[in-house]
């Protein structure tokens, strides 16, 4: 009946706008591929969609430190204990799952032909040991300025001569033919761990430790819990008023991709092979791997918990920023889905920071494929350093656009591979981002699911007091 459709309408208002943006989007980017708009008019156009960008990252500090600190708060050290153990192995189970999914795909498909013989001896590379980068990693977790930490870049310490991508450093939206060319050799790269300027990493391992003291002060600490607790709901409440904006953003973010993004014509060969290669092992991990665990788990439909987090992952398409998008996500897990906020707030910031299934398929993939160019055949232990490396690199790459393809100098590196190579895909890293980034929130969601559902008995038991915001719904 009419009325149906209204309540319909009016529940899935979010949901349909921001379908219909992604549409509109792709629509109005191809009809203006024709008129060939300069750098500058990229930019202008694209700036609704920029504002968007800046809105959510502008919310990702607060909120990631305030619903971290209420989060772990909330929980008696029993029960955070042992979600805390849930949530490693879920993160590494599903990462090593992911990992091991981009070797398959690679080895079998062989996107890469061998087209560039004799590479090692032109050129001298320097190993990076995979013990460099898992200190690095470690490094990060521990900010010697916690100021500096909510500001700054990290550096990463463990070698001189790495190559760095600046089209990530600068954040802007380069006209891709260029920046192949702007890869340059640098003697730093944004530390891994960081979301634009911010030490992310570090500041979760913060956040966990400071909030599970609090929970644990009884009266003296209430102060504390109740200020980072409506600190949390006032974030939220922004978050609401951001969703709004968000399906113009993402039309435009969308629509500004397509209209400057290369001919799609370059694509052929072993790089159009290469896409689809990742493409297919992404869906196989997020849409038959994730799924079928959540079921397993849970005993519940995953595809009704999937279009729960549409907006979310639509975000993640149209940002390419696991970070940018945490705020979405956090609504949609919280009011469509709804999983217990003690659940979201603890696990939501920590799988967007270290939980990168997406990032490390597609690390462990490019690294083989980059093999395959150069005619090198990877031996079983060098495929066991690869996908050692893959983890340790998504883990370290921040939820920003494209710190994959940073990180990736770790994968390759490791195995002596050249790392110059990161710019034969370079061209469709924009691209093939969305969708690792997509994945990322996927693994993320799902995992908070499932955590929830293994801890509830000890939600249940949890019997300290909990903050306003926590026991409202
Ligand atoms: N853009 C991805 C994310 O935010 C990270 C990556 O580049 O793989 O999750």
């Amino acid at each position: 009946t009419k009325d149906d459709v209204k309540t319909f309408l009016r529940r899935n208002a979010f949901v349909l706008l921001t379908i219909a943006a992604v549409v509109f989007g792709i629509l109005m980017g191809f009809a203006l591929r024709s008129y060939k708009m300069s750098y500058r008019e990229v930019k202008y156009f694209s700036f609704p969609g920029e504002l968007l960008m800046r809105m959510l990252q502008m919310l990702v500090l607060p909120l990631l430190v305030s619903s971290l600190i209420t989060g772990m708060s909330a929980l008696d050290s029993h029960a955070s204990g042992k979600m805390g153990m849930r949530a490693v192995i879920y993160y590494m189970t599903t990462t090593f799952i992911a990992v091991f999914i981009g070797i398959i795909m690679v080895l079998i498909i062989h996107p890469g032909k061998g087209s560039k013989d004799e590479f090692t001896k032109q050129q001298k590379i320097e190993q990076v040991s995979p013990a460099d980068a898992f200190l690095d990693l470690i490094r990060n977790m521990f900010p010697p300025n916690l100021v500096q930490a909510c500001t700054q870049q990290f550096k990463t310490q463990y070698s001189k001569r790495i190559i760095h991508v600046k089209m990530i450093v600068n954040e802007s939206i380069f006209n891709l033919t260029n920046t192949t060319q702007e890869i340059a050799q640098e003697e730093v790269i944004p530390l891994p761990g960081t979301t634009n300027g911010v030490n992310a990493l570090g500041l979760v391992v913060f956040s966990m430790c400071f909030g599970l003291i609090i929970g644990n002060m009884k009266e003296q600490g209430q102060a504390l819990r109740d200020f980072f607790d409506s600190l949390n709901e006032a974030i939220m409440r922004l978050v609401a008023i951001i969703m709004w904006y968000a399906p113009i953003g993402i039309l435009f973010l969308i629509a500004g991709k397509i209209v400057e993004m290369d001919d799609i014509t370059e694509m052929g060969g072993q790089l159009g092979m290469y896409t689809i290669t990742v493409i297919i092992g992404l869906m196989i991990h997020g849409m038959i791997i994730l799924p079928t665990l959540y079921f397993v788990i849970t005993r519940k439909n995953p595809f009704i918990f999937i279009t729960g987090l549409l907006q979310a992952l639509i975000t993640a398409l149209g940002t390419s920023s696991s970070s940018a998008t945490l705020p979405v996500t956090f609504k949609c897990l919280e009011e469509n889905n709804k999983v217990d906020k003690r659940v979201t707030r603890f696990v939501l910031p920590v799988g967007a920071t270290i939980n990168m299934d997406g990032t490390a398929l597609y690390e462990a993939l490019a690294a083989i494929f980059i093999a395959q160019v150069n005619n090198m055949e990877m031996n079983f232990g060098q495929i066991i350093t690869i996908s050692i490396t893959a983890t340790a690199a998504s883990i370290g790459a921040a939820g920003i656009p494209q710190a994959g393809l940073v990180t990736m100098v770790i994968v390759l590196t490791s195995v002596g591979l050249p790392t110059d190579d990161i710019s034969l895909i370079i061209a469709v890293d924009w691209f093939l981002d969305r969708l690792r980034t997509t994945t990322n929130v996927l693994g993320d969601s799902i995992g908070a699911g499932i955590i929830e559902f293994l801890s509830k008995d000890e939600l249940q038991n949890s019997d300290v007091e909990l903050g306003s915001s926590v026991l409202e719904e």
